[in-house]
């Protein structure tokens, strides 16, 4: 079966054909008045073609076609085109002739270096895109597209303090604000530390994180679990409680990390207490606090199985599920174990579906990721709010 890439290269010959190329009228010999014989090397490609040895007629075409001014626009299209087509060897065979040319002007060099950058990363060889990007964001017209590359290369790596250097560059070069997105490498910075228990550092990357106009929660979270993590559980509890009480969308990882931490203290008193003080202050937080509690299974806290019932009973989706009427005719333990049920069956239901998703390419998972996997954007997943009950219990009962 002849592949796509024997059409391009099909193709290619073609265009030399019309060209005049068959006919040998670039080249060495053009003697008026003779008619031109076919040019060998031109036939000797159609062979190849024709036998679809499709890398034999590209070395071949690679011979034939040298690299001149009239010719490098061709190479350069045929190199993209095999690489859109993820046939990334030869695009980098390409690319390498089109360098190797000795008086090639330092603009095409920059150009095809930045060509053949683009095909190693194409095919996973990061060190050698790395080595290529780093040359050319040092002085060249590429040295914008080159530091993004080298930092979607240095997050892919977790080499994050080349991804700040680089983004600082790449800040001052674009006149972009990267805030966000350094911030986010200081505090992967800092949970690395924390992982390997040095403190210190992780609290100084966290600090760096939280400088200037930062926009991220995260370095009041990763703050936090810090405090906890080394036994200072005044601070983290202060922290985790100023996350909630600033009402951000945070409270889906701040509140189970809340009721953790009281309860390992054994204060659960103190949580009721707070938590009932909070909602005095922000009773929109309710149904927040029962979603949370429902996908994380928080249950045996009055105050947030109160939030919890509450949601249950003026879900209208929910409604349909449970029989509101008899409920409230029940004595109050039946009752108690009707909502226990579904309950229940809700934080199960919970556990297997997506609870964020991306707000710029919707990606959805079930664990928050500071970085979308797919369209790589910092800080963009949100966490479903109770409509994600509704299609739940739609396909549920779809399936019974
Ligand atoms: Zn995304």
């Amino acid at each position: 079966m002849p592949t796509e890439s024997t059409f391009l290269l099909a193709g290619l010959f073609l265009l030399l054909a019309a060209a005049g190329w068959a006919l040998g009228r670039f080249g060495e010999r053009d003697e008026e008045n003779t008619p031109p014989p076919l040019n060998i090397d031109y036939l000797k490609g159609l062979n190849f073609l024709l036998n679809e040895q499709t890398d034999q007629a590209l070395e071949h075409f690679l011979k034939m076609v040298r690299v001149d001014d009239r010719t490098i626009e061709t190479h350069f299209a045929l190199g993209s085109l095999f690489r859109r087509r993820g046939e990334i060897d030869r695009a980098i065979r390409i690319h390498q002739n089109i360098i190797a040319r000795p008086d090639l002007a330092s603009e095409q060099r920059d150009q095809a270096l930045f060509s053949l950058a683009k095909d190693y990363l194409r095919a996973g060889l990061l060190d050698r895109a790395e080595k290529l990007f780093d040359r050319l964001s040092q002085g060249s017209r590429y040295q914008v597209e080159a530091l993004e590359q080298l930092c979607r290369i240095y997050e892919q790596e977790h080499e994050w303090q080349k991804a700040i250097d680089a983004g600082q560059k790449l800040e001052v070069l674009s006149g972009r604000s990267l805030e966000l997105q350094i911030a986010h490498y200081y505090c992967e910075l800092a949970e690395m530390a924390a992982a390997k228990k040095d403190y210190a550092a992780a609290r100084a990357f966290v600090k760096k994180a939280q400088s200037g106009r930062s926009r991220t929660q995260r370095g009041a979270l990763t703050r936090a679990d810090i405090a906890r993590d080394t036994g200072d559980t005044r601070t983290a509890l202060r922290l985790y409680h100023r996350i909630i009480d600033d009402n951000t969308y945070l409270i889906t990882e701040a509140l189970p990390r809340l009721v953790e931490t009281y309860a390992y203290e054994g204060a659960e008193d103190q949580l009721e207490r707070s938590v009932d003080s909070l909602l005095k202050k922000n009773p929109e937080l309710k149904k927040e606090i029962a979603y949370t509690a429902i996908v994380n299974d928080i249950g045996g806290i009055g105050v947030i199985d109160r939030c919890v019932e509450e949601y249950m009973l003026s879900e209208p989706t929910l409604a349909e599920f449970i029989d509101l009427q008899n409920i409230e005719q029940e004595d109050a333990a039946d009752r108690a174990a009707a909502l226990q049920r579904v309950r229940a069956a809700l934080s199960k239901m919970a556990a297997v579906t997506p609870r964020y998703q991306c707000k710029e390419c919707g990606f959805s998972s079930k664990t928050l990721l500071w970085q979308c996997p797919s369209c790589k954007a910092w800080e963009s997943q949100r966490p479903f709010d109770h409509v994600q009950f509704d299609s739940l219990l739609q396909r549920s009962s779809a399936a019974v």
